[in-house]
Protein backbone atom coordinates (compact mmCIF):
# COMPACT_ATOMS: atom_id res chain seq x y z
CA UNK A 1 0.00 0.00 0.00
CA UNK A 2 0.75 3.42 -0.84
CA UNK A 3 1.32 5.87 2.64
CA UNK A 4 -0.56 8.76 1.32
CA UNK A 5 -3.54 9.00 -0.96
CA UNK A 6 -4.10 9.89 -4.85
CA UNK A 7 -5.66 12.75 -4.00
CA UNK A 8 -3.14 14.22 -1.74
CA UNK A 9 -0.20 13.95 -3.92
CA UNK A 10 -2.67 14.88 -7.53
CA UNK A 11 -3.53 17.93 -5.51
CA UNK A 12 0.26 18.60 -4.62
CA UNK A 13 1.48 18.38 -7.92
CA UNK A 14 -1.47 20.90 -9.69
CA UNK A 15 -0.95 23.65 -6.91
CA UNK A 16 2.33 23.53 -7.43
CA UNK A 17 3.22 23.42 -10.97
CA UNK A 18 3.62 20.34 -12.37
CA UNK A 19 0.65 19.56 -13.87
CA UNK A 20 -2.51 21.81 -14.64
CA UNK A 21 -5.82 20.57 -15.91
CA UNK A 22 -5.67 21.27 -19.45
CA UNK A 23 -7.91 24.42 -21.10
CA UNK A 24 -8.52 25.30 -17.53
CA UNK A 25 -9.98 28.82 -18.00
CA UNK A 26 -12.76 27.63 -20.58
CA UNK A 27 -13.60 24.89 -18.03
CA UNK A 28 -11.24 22.53 -18.73
CA UNK A 29 -11.21 19.67 -21.25
CA UNK A 30 -12.39 15.93 -19.80
CA UNK A 31 -9.38 14.14 -19.27
CA UNK A 32 -6.59 16.53 -20.52
CA UNK A 33 -3.64 18.06 -18.76
CA UNK A 34 -0.97 20.65 -19.33
CA UNK A 35 2.17 20.38 -17.97
CA UNK A 36 3.37 23.63 -16.06
CA UNK A 37 7.44 24.80 -15.51
CA UNK A 38 8.23 22.23 -13.04
CA UNK A 39 6.50 18.89 -14.90
CA UNK A 40 8.05 20.12 -17.82
CA UNK A 41 11.40 20.32 -16.34
CA UNK A 42 10.97 17.02 -15.07
CA UNK A 43 10.09 15.53 -18.18
CA UNK A 44 12.41 16.91 -20.13
CA UNK A 45 15.10 15.15 -17.32
CA UNK A 46 13.31 12.15 -17.74
CA UNK A 47 14.18 12.05 -21.61
CA UNK A 48 17.43 12.72 -21.08
CA UNK A 49 17.92 10.53 -18.70
CA UNK A 50 16.29 7.76 -20.89
CA UNK A 51 18.48 8.51 -23.87
CA UNK A 52 21.39 8.54 -21.75
CA UNK A 53 20.97 4.90 -20.18
CA UNK A 54 19.73 3.62 -23.66
CA UNK A 55 20.93 5.56 -26.58
CA UNK A 56 24.30 7.36 -25.47
CA UNK A 57 25.97 4.90 -23.53
CA UNK A 58 25.24 2.06 -26.36
CA UNK A 59 27.46 2.65 -30.02
CA UNK A 60 24.17 0.51 -31.98
CA UNK A 61 21.28 2.35 -30.60
CA UNK A 62 20.58 5.66 -32.54
CA UNK A 63 17.50 8.06 -32.10
CA UNK A 64 15.11 9.19 -34.96
CA UNK A 65 12.01 12.00 -35.08
CA UNK A 66 9.86 10.36 -37.32
CA UNK A 67 6.97 12.39 -38.58
CA UNK A 68 3.46 12.04 -35.69
CA UNK A 69 0.91 12.01 -39.47
CA UNK A 70 1.72 9.21 -41.81
CA UNK A 71 0.69 7.23 -44.75
CA UNK A 72 -2.40 5.89 -43.98
CA UNK A 73 -1.12 2.53 -45.77
CA UNK A 74 1.20 2.26 -42.75
CA UNK A 75 -1.95 1.97 -40.31
CA UNK A 76 -3.86 -0.75 -42.90
CA UNK A 77 -0.75 -2.59 -43.27
CA UNK A 78 0.12 -2.96 -39.36
CA UNK A 79 -3.69 -3.96 -38.62
CA UNK A 80 -4.34 -0.47 -36.73
CA UNK A 81 -7.29 0.31 -38.49
CA UNK A 82 -9.62 -2.55 -38.76
CA UNK A 83 -8.30 -3.91 -35.11
CA UNK A 84 -7.45 -1.14 -32.89
CA UNK A 85 -10.68 -1.48 -31.27
CA UNK A 86 -11.63 -1.32 -27.18
CA UNK A 87 -14.99 -2.90 -26.47
CA UNK A 88 -16.93 -0.66 -25.78
CA UNK A 89 -20.55 -1.31 -23.49
CA UNK A 90 -23.07 1.26 -21.99
CA UNK A 91 -25.67 0.71 -18.98
CA UNK A 92 -28.95 1.31 -20.54
CA UNK A 93 -29.93 2.82 -17.15
CA UNK A 94 -27.66 5.66 -16.37
CA UNK A 95 -25.58 5.76 -19.24
CA UNK A 96 -22.28 5.23 -17.93
CA UNK A 97 -19.86 3.77 -20.06
CA UNK A 98 -17.58 1.55 -19.74
CA UNK A 99 -14.54 -1.16 -21.25
CA UNK A 100 -16.41 -4.94 -21.19
CA UNK A 101 -12.36 -6.29 -20.63
CA UNK A 102 -12.58 -4.09 -17.52
CA UNK A 103 -15.81 -4.80 -16.23
CA UNK A 104 -14.86 -8.27 -16.39
CA UNK A 105 -11.63 -7.81 -14.98
CA UNK A 106 -12.57 -5.64 -12.04
CA UNK A 107 -14.87 -8.52 -11.23
CA UNK A 108 -12.60 -11.46 -12.06
CA UNK A 109 -8.45 -9.96 -13.01
CA UNK A 110 -7.10 -13.67 -13.82
CA UNK A 111 -9.44 -13.63 -16.69
CA UNK A 112 -7.96 -13.05 -20.32
CA UNK A 113 -10.03 -10.92 -22.51
CA UNK A 114 -7.96 -10.21 -25.41
CA UNK A 115 -8.55 -12.20 -28.59
CA UNK A 116 -12.66 -13.05 -26.99
CA UNK A 117 -15.68 -12.02 -29.39
CA UNK A 118 -18.13 -9.31 -28.11
CA UNK A 119 -20.58 -11.98 -27.96
CA UNK A 120 -18.17 -14.00 -25.16
CA UNK A 121 -17.78 -10.86 -23.63
CA UNK A 122 -21.41 -10.02 -23.21
CA UNK A 123 -21.71 -13.56 -21.74
CA UNK A 124 -19.03 -13.52 -19.08
CA UNK A 125 -20.61 -10.22 -17.90
CA UNK A 126 -23.72 -12.40 -17.96
CA UNK A 127 -22.36 -15.16 -16.33
CA UNK A 128 -20.21 -13.32 -13.47
CA UNK A 129 -23.70 -11.46 -12.92
CA UNK A 130 -21.93 -7.89 -13.22
CA UNK A 131 -23.60 -4.77 -11.85
CA UNK A 132 -23.10 -1.31 -13.38
CA UNK A 133 -20.24 0.28 -10.79
CA UNK A 134 -22.19 3.76 -11.20
CA UNK A 135 -25.89 2.59 -10.70
CA UNK A 136 -25.76 -0.98 -9.49
CA UNK A 137 -28.26 -2.02 -12.32
CA UNK A 138 -27.17 -4.83 -14.56
CA UNK A 139 -28.87 -4.01 -17.70
CA UNK A 140 -25.95 -3.21 -20.41
CA UNK A 141 -26.15 -2.70 -23.95
CA UNK A 142 -24.72 -5.13 -26.75
CA UNK A 143 -20.85 -4.73 -26.59
CA UNK A 144 -19.20 -2.65 -30.38
CA UNK A 145 -15.63 -1.99 -30.87
CA UNK A 146 -14.83 1.30 -31.09
CA UNK A 147 -11.67 2.37 -32.75
CA UNK A 148 -9.26 3.90 -31.11
CA UNK A 149 -7.45 6.37 -33.67
CA UNK A 150 -7.50 9.60 -33.84
CA UNK A 151 -9.14 10.71 -37.27
CA UNK A 152 -8.90 13.90 -39.25
CA UNK A 153 -8.19 14.89 -42.87
CA UNK A 154 -4.97 16.19 -44.79
CA UNK A 155 -5.76 18.81 -47.50
CA UNK A 156 -7.85 20.96 -48.17
CA UNK A 157 -11.18 18.84 -48.28
CA UNK A 158 -12.60 16.72 -46.04
CA UNK A 159 -13.09 13.42 -48.36
CA UNK A 160 -12.36 9.86 -47.81
CA UNK A 161 -9.20 9.71 -49.56
CA UNK A 162 -8.09 12.71 -47.56
CA UNK A 163 -8.15 10.71 -44.28
CA UNK A 164 -4.75 10.72 -41.83
CA UNK A 165 -4.70 9.17 -38.22
CA UNK A 166 -2.74 10.22 -35.30
CA UNK A 167 -0.03 7.90 -34.58
CA UNK A 168 -1.11 5.59 -31.64
CA UNK A 169 2.27 4.78 -30.80
CA UNK A 170 6.01 5.62 -31.92
CA UNK A 171 6.79 2.29 -33.08
CA UNK A 172 5.93 2.51 -36.51
CA UNK A 173 7.62 5.52 -37.42
CA UNK A 174 11.00 3.00 -36.36
CA UNK A 175 9.54 0.28 -38.99
CA UNK A 176 9.28 2.38 -41.64
CA UNK A 177 12.67 4.06 -41.79
CA UNK A 178 14.13 0.70 -40.71
CA UNK A 179 16.21 1.02 -44.51
CA UNK A 180 16.74 4.20 -44.37
CA UNK A 181 18.57 3.43 -40.80
CA UNK A 182 20.31 0.98 -41.98
CA UNK A 183 21.77 2.15 -45.21
CA UNK A 184 22.67 5.97 -44.33
CA UNK A 185 24.13 4.89 -40.77
CA UNK A 186 25.98 1.50 -41.88
CA UNK A 187 24.14 0.24 -39.03
CA UNK A 188 25.36 -4.01 -38.18
CA UNK A 189 22.53 -6.15 -36.55
CA UNK A 190 22.26 -6.43 -33.76
CA UNK A 191 21.31 -2.27 -33.77
CA UNK A 192 18.28 -0.55 -32.14
CA UNK A 193 16.47 2.66 -33.22
CA UNK A 194 14.63 4.71 -30.61
CA UNK A 195 11.91 6.95 -31.18
CA UNK A 196 10.60 9.36 -28.18
CA UNK A 197 7.75 11.43 -28.71
CA UNK A 198 3.77 11.89 -28.91
CA UNK A 199 1.36 9.25 -29.24
CA UNK A 200 -2.83 9.28 -29.57
CA UNK A 201 -5.49 7.11 -28.39
CA UNK A 202 -9.05 7.77 -28.05
CA UNK A 203 -9.27 6.03 -24.72
CA UNK A 204 -12.93 5.38 -23.59
CA UNK A 205 -12.12 5.35 -20.17
CA UNK A 206 -9.21 7.74 -19.40
CA UNK A 207 -8.64 8.53 -15.84
CA UNK A 208 -6.41 8.28 -13.34
CA UNK A 209 -4.51 11.90 -13.34
CA UNK A 210 -1.95 11.46 -16.21
CA UNK A 211 -1.93 7.26 -15.98
CA UNK A 212 -4.38 7.17 -19.50
CA UNK A 213 -4.78 9.77 -21.32
CA UNK A 214 -5.86 10.63 -24.73
CA UNK A 215 -2.35 12.35 -26.14
CA UNK A 216 0.76 11.28 -24.06
CA UNK A 217 4.31 10.77 -24.89
CA UNK A 218 5.92 7.32 -25.44
CA UNK A 219 9.62 6.63 -25.29
CA UNK A 220 10.14 3.23 -27.58
CA UNK A 221 12.74 1.42 -28.64
CA UNK A 222 13.34 -0.95 -31.31
CA UNK A 223 15.97 -3.75 -31.15
CA UNK A 224 17.30 -5.89 -34.44
CA UNK A 225 18.91 -8.89 -34.09
CA UNK A 226 19.44 -11.83 -36.42
CA UNK A 227 17.34 -14.76 -35.48
CA UNK A 228 20.01 -17.20 -35.36
CA UNK A 229 21.32 -15.15 -32.32
CA UNK A 230 21.63 -17.30 -29.58
CA UNK A 231 21.63 -14.35 -26.84
CA UNK A 232 18.56 -13.91 -25.35
CA UNK A 233 17.37 -10.34 -26.11
CA UNK A 234 14.54 -10.28 -24.59
CA UNK A 235 15.69 -11.30 -20.65
CA UNK A 236 18.48 -8.64 -21.43
CA UNK A 237 16.33 -5.86 -22.09
CA UNK A 238 13.59 -6.99 -19.41
CA UNK A 239 16.42 -6.91 -16.76
CA UNK A 240 17.58 -3.64 -18.04
CA UNK A 241 14.28 -1.62 -18.03
CA UNK A 242 14.12 -2.89 -14.86
CA UNK A 243 17.76 -1.43 -13.66
CA UNK A 244 17.40 1.54 -15.52
CA UNK A 245 14.29 2.41 -13.11
CA UNK A 246 16.16 1.00 -10.06
CA UNK A 247 18.95 3.98 -11.06
CA UNK A 248 15.97 6.27 -11.69
CA UNK A 249 15.38 5.94 -7.73
CA UNK A 250 12.21 4.16 -7.66
CA UNK A 251 11.51 1.78 -4.87
CA UNK A 252 12.26 -2.05 -5.69
CA UNK A 253 8.63 -3.13 -3.79
CA UNK A 254 6.91 -0.87 -5.64
CA UNK A 255 8.24 -2.55 -9.07
CA UNK A 256 7.11 -6.16 -10.76
CA UNK A 257 7.23 -7.63 -13.62
CA UNK A 258 3.77 -9.23 -14.93
CA UNK A 259 4.46 -11.99 -17.52
CA UNK A 260 1.73 -12.21 -20.35
CA UNK A 261 0.25 -15.47 -20.46
CA UNK A 262 -0.11 -17.49 -23.80
CA UNK A 263 -3.71 -16.55 -24.70
CA UNK A 264 -2.71 -12.55 -23.97
CA UNK A 265 -0.26 -12.84 -26.56
CA UNK A 266 -0.87 -11.37 -30.35
CA UNK A 267 -0.24 -14.18 -32.49
CA UNK A 268 3.11 -13.42 -33.77
CA UNK A 269 4.52 -12.65 -30.75
CA UNK A 270 7.00 -14.44 -28.36
CA UNK A 271 6.43 -13.17 -25.15
CA UNK A 272 5.17 -10.19 -23.52
CA UNK A 273 6.25 -8.69 -20.30
CA UNK A 274 5.11 -5.71 -18.67
CA UNK A 275 7.25 -4.01 -15.68
CA UNK A 276 3.61 -2.67 -13.37
CA UNK A 277 4.12 -0.22 -10.44
CA UNK A 278 2.30 0.17 -7.56
CA UNK A 279 0.69 3.54 -8.01
CA UNK A 280 -2.13 4.52 -5.01
CA UNK A 281 -4.67 3.41 -7.35
CA UNK A 282 -3.15 0.15 -7.09
CA UNK A 283 -0.60 -2.19 -9.58
CA UNK A 284 -0.97 -0.51 -13.02
CA UNK A 285 1.80 -0.84 -16.09
CA UNK A 286 4.32 0.96 -16.51
CA UNK A 287 6.08 0.14 -19.60
CA UNK A 288 6.03 -3.29 -21.80
CA UNK A 289 8.46 -5.00 -23.03
CA UNK A 290 7.28 -7.49 -26.46
CA UNK A 291 9.35 -9.80 -28.44
CA UNK A 292 7.35 -9.13 -31.83
CA UNK A 293 9.40 -11.23 -34.18
CA UNK A 294 9.94 -10.34 -37.74
CA UNK A 295 6.08 -9.47 -37.81
CA UNK A 296 6.36 -5.49 -38.54
CA UNK A 297 9.05 -5.65 -40.73
CA UNK A 298 7.73 -8.17 -42.84
CA UNK A 299 4.27 -7.03 -43.47
CA UNK A 300 5.64 -3.33 -44.52
CA UNK A 301 8.14 -5.13 -46.93
CA UNK A 302 4.95 -6.94 -48.28
CA UNK A 303 2.56 -4.34 -48.70
CA UNK A 304 5.34 -1.75 -49.58
CA UNK A 305 7.31 -3.64 -52.10
CA UNK A 306 10.38 -2.48 -50.69
CA UNK A 307 13.29 -4.81 -49.82
CA UNK A 308 12.85 -4.26 -45.74
CA UNK A 309 15.35 -7.90 -45.75
CA UNK A 310 18.74 -7.38 -43.84
CA UNK A 311 22.09 -8.47 -45.88
CA UNK A 312 24.64 -10.14 -43.79
CA UNK A 313 27.75 -9.49 -45.86
CA UNK A 314 29.58 -12.16 -43.88
CA UNK A 315 27.25 -15.07 -45.08
CA UNK A 316 25.16 -13.76 -47.84
CA UNK A 317 22.44 -14.12 -46.86
CA UNK A 318 18.74 -12.17 -46.72
CA UNK A 319 16.54 -12.17 -44.24
CA UNK A 320 13.85 -10.21 -42.00
CA UNK A 321 15.47 -9.35 -38.29
CA UNK A 322 13.68 -10.16 -35.61
CA UNK A 323 12.73 -7.28 -33.15
CA UNK A 324 12.49 -6.78 -28.97
CA UNK A 325 10.54 -3.48 -28.11
CA UNK A 326 10.59 -1.93 -24.69
CA UNK A 327 8.11 0.89 -24.40
CA UNK A 328 7.82 3.55 -21.53
CA UNK A 329 5.04 6.03 -21.42
CA UNK A 330 6.56 9.03 -20.11
CA UNK A 331 4.08 10.74 -18.04
CA UNK A 332 3.34 6.84 -16.51
CA UNK A 333 6.80 6.97 -15.53
CA UNK A 334 6.61 10.50 -14.44
CA UNK A 335 3.47 9.73 -12.16
CA UNK A 336 5.40 6.82 -10.47
CA UNK A 337 8.51 8.98 -10.06
CA UNK A 338 6.39 11.70 -8.08
CA UNK A 339 4.45 8.91 -5.79
CA UNK A 340 7.33 7.42 -5.32
CA UNK A 341 9.41 10.47 -3.85
CA UNK A 342 6.24 12.08 -2.28
CA UNK A 343 6.70 12.46 1.55
CA UNK A 344 5.46 14.43 4.37
CA UNK A 345 7.92 14.01 7.52
CA UNK A 346 7.49 14.89 10.82
CA UNK A 347 9.74 18.00 11.95
CA UNK A 348 10.07 19.64 15.63
CA UNK A 349 7.83 22.06 14.93
CA UNK A 350 5.41 21.30 11.97
CA UNK A 351 5.54 18.78 9.21
CA UNK A 352 7.66 19.67 5.92
CA UNK A 353 6.56 18.13 2.03
CA UNK A 354 9.58 16.73 0.73
CA UNK A 355 9.90 15.31 -2.48
CA UNK A 356 13.55 13.00 -2.30
CA UNK A 357 13.55 12.65 -6.19
CA UNK A 358 16.49 11.67 -7.96
CA UNK A 359 19.00 14.72 -8.56
CA UNK A 360 19.10 14.29 -12.14
CA UNK A 361 15.41 14.39 -12.27
CA UNK A 362 14.17 17.25 -9.89
CA UNK A 363 12.95 20.20 -11.80
CA UNK A 364 15.43 22.53 -10.48
CA UNK A 365 18.81 21.19 -8.94
CA UNK A 366 19.81 23.93 -7.39
CA UNK A 367 17.68 26.89 -5.60
CA UNK A 368 19.59 30.36 -4.96
CA UNK A 369 18.18 32.44 -2.14
CA UNK A 370 19.82 35.61 -1.36
CA UNK A 371 19.17 36.21 2.32
CA UNK A 372 18.20 39.61 1.76
CA UNK A 373 16.89 41.85 -1.19
CA UNK A 374 20.09 44.30 -0.81
CA UNK A 375 21.88 40.90 -1.73
CA UNK A 376 20.41 41.07 -5.07
CA UNK A 377 23.96 41.46 -6.60
CA UNK A 378 25.76 38.89 -4.87
CA UNK A 379 22.71 36.79 -5.60
CA UNK A 380 22.42 37.46 -9.24
CA UNK A 381 25.98 36.64 -9.39
CA UNK A 382 25.66 33.31 -8.07
CA UNK A 383 23.26 32.41 -10.30
CA UNK A 384 25.04 33.39 -13.19
CA UNK A 385 27.58 30.78 -12.16
CA UNK A 386 24.91 27.84 -11.07
CA UNK A 387 22.72 28.35 -13.77
CA UNK A 388 25.82 27.78 -16.37
CA UNK A 389 25.50 23.73 -15.00
CA UNK A 390 22.47 23.38 -13.33
CA UNK A 391 18.50 23.75 -13.70
CA UNK A 392 18.27 26.25 -11.16
CA UNK A 393 15.49 29.02 -9.75
CA UNK A 394 16.14 31.87 -7.93
CA UNK A 395 13.72 33.43 -4.40
CA UNK A 396 14.03 36.01 -3.07
CA UNK A 397 10.61 36.30 -1.00
CA UNK A 398 9.35 35.14 2.07
CA UNK A 399 11.37 33.94 5.01
CA UNK A 400 14.63 31.23 4.59
CA UNK A 401 12.25 28.73 6.14
CA UNK A 402 9.45 29.16 4.08
CA UNK A 403 12.00 29.18 1.03
CA UNK A 404 13.45 25.79 2.06
CA UNK A 405 10.15 24.02 2.82
CA UNK A 406 9.02 25.67 -1.13
CA UNK A 407 12.50 23.98 -2.34
CA UNK A 408 11.96 20.82 -0.32
CA UNK A 409 7.98 20.24 -1.60
CA UNK A 410 9.22 20.56 -5.18
CA UNK A 411 12.39 18.06 -4.69
CA UNK A 412 15.13 20.63 -5.33
CA UNK A 413 18.10 18.63 -3.96
CA UNK A 414 20.13 21.92 -2.89
CA UNK A 415 19.82 25.65 -1.72
CA UNK A 416 22.22 28.03 -1.82
CA UNK A 417 22.04 30.64 0.48
CA UNK A 418 23.54 34.41 0.19
CA UNK A 419 24.37 36.40 3.32
CA UNK A 420 25.93 39.32 4.30
CA UNK A 421 29.13 37.41 5.25
CA UNK A 422 29.62 36.44 1.39
CA UNK A 423 30.13 40.11 0.64
CA UNK A 424 33.19 39.33 2.99
CA UNK A 425 34.38 35.78 3.05
CA UNK A 426 33.35 34.63 -0.85
CA UNK A 427 31.35 32.14 0.75
CA UNK A 428 27.71 30.60 0.54
CA UNK A 429 25.64 28.60 2.60
CA UNK A 430 24.52 24.71 1.01
CA UNK A 431 21.65 23.45 2.31
CA UNK A 432 20.66 19.98 1.60
CA UNK A 433 17.28 18.59 0.74
CA UNK A 434 17.08 15.17 2.72
CA UNK A 435 19.52 15.83 5.60
CA UNK A 436 18.92 19.54 5.44
CA UNK A 437 22.50 19.61 6.79
CA UNK A 438 24.02 23.32 6.04
CA UNK A 439 28.12 23.65 4.93
CA UNK A 440 30.10 26.94 4.29
CA UNK A 441 30.92 26.52 0.74
CA UNK A 442 33.29 28.73 -1.45
CA UNK A 443 31.51 30.55 -4.46
CA UNK A 444 34.82 29.28 -6.58
CA UNK A 445 34.07 25.56 -5.48
CA UNK A 446 30.53 25.70 -5.33
CA UNK A 447 29.76 23.95 -8.96
CA UNK A 448 32.29 21.20 -8.22
CA UNK A 449 30.41 20.91 -5.02
CA UNK A 450 27.47 20.34 -6.28
CA UNK A 451 28.49 18.34 -9.04
CA UNK A 452 30.06 15.67 -6.80
CA UNK A 453 26.97 15.53 -4.46
CA UNK A 454 25.19 14.84 -7.12
CA UNK A 455 26.79 11.71 -8.14
CA UNK A 456 27.35 10.90 -4.65
CA UNK A 457 23.47 10.79 -4.58
CA UNK A 458 23.07 8.80 -7.67
P1 LIG B 1 -2.88 -0.32 -21.33
O1 LIG B 1 -3.06 -1.82 -21.26
O2 LIG B 1 -2.66 0.34 -19.99
O3 LIG B 1 -3.92 0.37 -22.17
P2 LIG B 1 -1.13 -0.83 -23.49
O4 LIG B 1 -0.69 -2.22 -23.19
O5 LIG B 1 -2.18 -0.59 -24.50
O6 LIG B 1 -1.52 -0.08 -22.12
P3 LIG B 1 1.17 -0.24 -25.02
O7 LIG B 1 0.44 -0.23 -26.30
O8 LIG B 1 2.02 -1.41 -24.68
O9 LIG B 1 0.14 0.04 -23.83
O10 LIG B 1 2.00 1.12 -24.92
C1 LIG B 1 3.28 1.19 -24.31
C2 LIG B 1 3.28 2.17 -23.14
O11 LIG B 1 2.69 3.42 -23.52
C3 LIG B 1 2.47 1.72 -21.94
O12 LIG B 1 3.20 0.82 -21.14
C4 LIG B 1 2.21 3.03 -21.24
O13 LIG B 1 3.35 3.42 -20.48
C5 LIG B 1 2.05 4.01 -22.38
N1 LIG B 1 0.63 4.24 -22.67
C6 LIG B 1 -0.19 3.49 -23.44
N2 LIG B 1 -1.41 4.02 -23.48
C7 LIG B 1 -1.38 5.13 -22.72
C8 LIG B 1 -2.36 6.13 -22.38
N3 LIG B 1 -3.59 6.10 -22.84
N4 LIG B 1 -1.97 7.14 -21.57
C9 LIG B 1 -0.70 7.23 -21.09
N5 LIG B 1 0.25 6.32 -21.39
C10 LIG B 1 -0.07 5.29 -22.19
Amino acid sequence: MQKFTFDKITNHLTTSGFVYPGSDIYGGLANSWDFGPLGTLLKNHIKTAFRDHFVRKNKNIVEIEPAIIMNTKVWETTGHVSNFHDPLIDCKNCHSRFRADELINSKDKDICCDGKSNEELSELIKTLDIACPECGKKDFTSIRQFQMMFKTFMGVTEEKSNIVYLRPETAQGIFVNFKNVMRSQRMKLPFGICDIGKAFRNEITPGNYIFRTREFEQMEIEFFYSPKDSFNYFNFFKEDCLKFLDELGLKKENLRYRDHAKEELAFYSEATTDIEYLYPFGWGELMGIASRTDYDLSRHGESSKEDLKYLDQETNEKFYPYVIEPSFGVERLMLAILCDSYDEEQLENDTRIVMHLNPKLAPYQVAVLPLSKQLAEEGEEVLSIINRRFDSVYDVTGSIGKRYRREDAIGTPFCVTIDFDTKEDKCVTVRERDSMKQERVKISSLCEYIQNKIESME
